[in-house]
């Protein structure tokens, strides 16, 4: 079959990778486990063995004969981004494995946490994509979605997948990430935080007091007091370091 660029159609054709990414997660049989993106099924073919439901998203209608001869599987066929989530989860464990379209990695995520915190996301990504992710402060790569993932999940690269791994062979190198819920979510009200996070790294250049201006004297003294220059920029802070701004900035009061 042609593949689709468009729809960021690389296959996977490596088994050793594909066994790999399977021996990540185990479930247990009342669980769930959502692909996005099920090509012809080389993950979903594992995925269907593991023992609970599988939910997938396939964009494409050109799979449907691939997919359609696996057991144990709901195919959706539409754009998993227009998906109403709610519908189809259940109260139990959800894992979400994926080797997803590369041009859409952020939405896709943003679109599964709009309905639910999966206990596991195992996703193949680009690597530079996989680095943001486990980014720390200072490094080349952290930024507002480092921070933003950072909030409901402990994130690691489990490892490196080369191109010759896909078909057709994509011209950036790839890795598989795991993001593991945290077992205690910090209690924020999350759009506020998330826009006072973002606003942080507002204009890139610029340091943290001019894209926090009107916050700057209440955070200015916990800056000083934790030792950070007043230049400070918001690709310096950890993600504890926002959550102490943003408690001090907006008070412990959430409902
Ligand atoms: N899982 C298969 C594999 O590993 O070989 C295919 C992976 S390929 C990188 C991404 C798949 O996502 C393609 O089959 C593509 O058609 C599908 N896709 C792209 N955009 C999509 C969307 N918005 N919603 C659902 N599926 C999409």
């Amino acid at each position: 079959m042609k593949a689709n660029k468009k729809l960021g159609q690389n296959f996977l054709i490596d088994e050793k990778v594909l066994e790999k990414i399977n021996a990540l997660f185990s479930v247990e049989k009342e669980d769930m486990i959502l692909e996005i993106g099920s090509g012809m099924g080389a993950l979903t073919k594992y995925l269907v063995k593991k023992g609970c439901p599988v939910v997938a998203y396939e964009i494409d209608r050109r799979m449907q004969p691939y997919l359609d001869k696996l057991p144990n599987l709901k195919v959706y066929y539409q754009d998993f981004l227009g998906c109403d989530l709610s519908s189809v989860l259940n109260s139990h464990a959800l894992y979400v494995v994926a080797n997803i379209p590369y041009y859409i990695t952020t939405p896709i995520i943003e679109h599964v946490l709009k309905y639910i915190i999966p206990d596991k996301m195992i996703l193949l990504v680009q690597r530079e994509v996989a680095e943001r992710f486990c980014a720390t402060p200072n490094s080349r790569n952290y930024g507002y979605f480092t921070v933003y993932l950072r909030h409901y999940f402990n994130i690691m690269k489990a490892f490196d997948v080369s191109p010759t791994a896909f078909l057709p062979i994509p011209k950036v190198n790839s890795a598989v990430v795991i993001l593991e819920k945290k077992k205690d979510i910090e209690n924020v009200l999350e759009k506020q935080f998330f826009e006072f996070v973002k606003q942080a790294f507002g204009q890139k250049r610029k340091i943290l007091k001019n894209n926090l201006k009107e916050y700057w004297p209440i955070i200015a003294p916990i800056l000083e007091e934790k030792g950070y220059s007043l230049n400070v920029r918001a690709e310096e802070l950890s993600y504890e370091m926002f959550l102490v701004l943003y408690f001090a900035v907006f008070g412990n009061n959430i409902s």
